[in-house]
């Protein structure tokens, strides 16, 4: 069992008071690298959610000012920053990254919350320089109401600082959600914005357990104005049909598969490097990774030989290990759809490149936690495959060729999502028209960098809408109202 000061207990956080769920049931998070149980967690449903939304609609019967508000926001970040290890330790624990990819998700998330303080200005109501009708116009931004806010368990603290910071900026109180793989992370920042933070009771509450009921509260109750939600495609299309019974405003993060453009003419050690950043973030288990590489065919074999040295080099191990720079996947689901990717690709043709698998592949994960799968290249990937179509979500990396300009465009474009996508040219040209023509909402030039607090970043087509970050993620819990004065 894990112990930390930052776990007072492991339940959730309603109305300025930990609690247990109404009939007392937990469930268990495990650290995915060896088995353990670290928490018996309360696994809560409709009615805590819906105590949860009254501490919330009460809270939010006084609206701070934009001066406290941000003095809150302030407060998160430097309680962040001063926590960076202990929060970082028990992330690892939970989902299975390493130490330093942990605490570096732990600056990602204050950084969020300093965009946020630092910008809060621009949610302060302006007068129209014009004056239609010979009227004075007022734009203000007022809070949408509760918020519902739904993460998922692979950015366990980065997820809910994007979504957390725009809500108590826009002065939302909140209803949280965490992923049951990841919530001691959670529970571990409630903590912080308790005893650090000194939030008033209401403004954040933490209903950890079961998502359908969870969500169905959420959906169901009038008091709640917008839910944001990141996850998968599935779950997301299932938001979007529920909430249309109350025209409830949801905001979507969802999943991606995303291109990695290689042309012949790029810096190829840069591209490499960049690669093995991108991709094995996580273990792979990012949104905004590489799914899909596209190499100009010139250069195909050199770029996969310089590929293979660095891949060999990687250690696979548990999170809290220096050395280590791959940890395990999240579970025995996750391990085995990764398992299905590199065996539907070998039988469609695919040749394996590099990877601990060369003369045998992965067997079946026999367990439900523990699935250290291994990096893996292949090349000859096409879209029959379902390593195409599908986002991985782990340490596989499939490469395809492409002739010209054309095709690569072509390819990169087959998929029905639109999130993160990466092209690598010297051609600024050529780059440019990469910018304007990919569908993805990320386009990175020369870099496999992904989202940063300073920028708007979000799915276009089945990724989702709605944006985090950036001055566009100021907005996405306020109501924009106007006031035409006949003054
Ligand atoms: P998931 O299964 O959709 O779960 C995400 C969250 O939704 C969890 O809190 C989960 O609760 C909850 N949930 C599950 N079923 C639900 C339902 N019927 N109604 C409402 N909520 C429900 O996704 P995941 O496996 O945790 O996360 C991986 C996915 O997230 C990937 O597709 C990835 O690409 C995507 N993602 C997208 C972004 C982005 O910025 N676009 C960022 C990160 C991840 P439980 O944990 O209790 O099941």
């Amino acid at each position: 069992m894990i112990s930390s000061p930052l776990i007072p207990v492991a339940g959730g956080y309603i109305d300025g008071h930990w609690c247990a769920a109404d009939g007392g049931q937990t469930f268990p998070v495990i650290n995915p690298a060896t088995g353990d149980v670290l928490a018996q967690v309360a696994r809560m449903g409709g009615d805590e959610t819906l105590l949860a939304i009254s501490a919330a609609s009460r809270a939010m019967a006084n609206t701070p000012t934009i001066e406290k508000r941000r003095e809150w926001l302030e407060n998160i970040a430097s309680a962040l920053v001063k926590n960076r290890d202990e929060i970082g330790r028990i992330l690892c624990l939970e989902h299975g990254k390493p130490w330093r990819e942990g605490k570096a998700e732990v600056d990602y998330a204050a950084g969020f919350f300093t965009y946020c303080a630092a910008n809060i200005d621009h949610l302060k109501s302006r007068v129209l320089e014009e004056r239609p009708r010979g009227c004075e116009w007022r734009v203000l931004y007022r809070p949408a109401g509760v918020v519902g806010l739904i993460v998922p368990w692979n950015f366990p603290i980065g997820m809910i600082a994007k979504k957390l910071s725009a809500a108590l900026a826009a002065g939302c109180a909140s209803i949280i959600k965490p992923a049951s793989k990841t919530p001691l992370t959670m529970i571990a920042l409630f903590a912080l914005l308790e005893r650090e933070v000194q939030l008033p009771a209401g403004w954040a509450n933490l209903v950890p357990g079961s998502a359908g009921a969870i969500a169905d509260a959420l959906l169901t109750h009038p008091d709640v104005a917008v839910i944001s939600f990141t996850g998968s495609t599935e779950v997301g299309k299932e938001l979007i049909v529920k909430s249309a019974a109350q025209v409830k405003r949801v905001a979507l993060e969802l999943g991606g598969n995303a291109p990695y453009i290689v042309f012949a003419d790029a810096d190829m050690d840069k591209a490499v490097d960049q690669l093995m950043v991108n991709k094995f973030r996580g273990s792979g288990q990012t949104c905004v990774c590489a799914n899909r590489i596209l190499v100009e065919r010139s250069i195909a074999a050199e770029f996969s030989k310089r590929l293979t040295i660095r891949v060999n080099a990687l250690r696979l191990g548990n999170s809290l290990d220096d050395e280590t720079d791959i940890g395990p996947l999240v579970d025995r689901a996750g391990y085995e759809k990764v398992r299905h990717h590199l065996t539907d690709a070998m039988a469609k043709g695919a040749q394996l490149v590099a990877g601990a698998v060369a003369d045998a592949l992965p067997p079946p994960l026999e367990k439900e936690w523990g699935g250290f799968f291994p990096p893996t290249v292949i090349s000859g990937v096409n879209r029959t495959m379902a390593c195409w179509n599908e986002e991985t979500f782990g340490p596989l990396v499939p490469i395809a060729e492409f002739d010209d300009e054309n095709d690569a465009m072509l390819k990169a474009n087959d998929t029905e999502y639109g999130l993160a996508s990466y092209i690598f040219t010297q051609n600024s040209a050529r780059a440019q028209r990469f910018v304007e023509g990919l569908h993805f909402q990320h386009v990175a030039w020369n870099t496999g960098t992904g989202p940063a607090p300073e920028a708007p970043f979000g799915g276009m087509r089945q990724s989702g809408y709605g944006r985090e970050g950036g001055i566009e993620g100021l907005f996405e819990f306020v109501d924009v109202k106007t006031s035409p004065v006949g003054i």
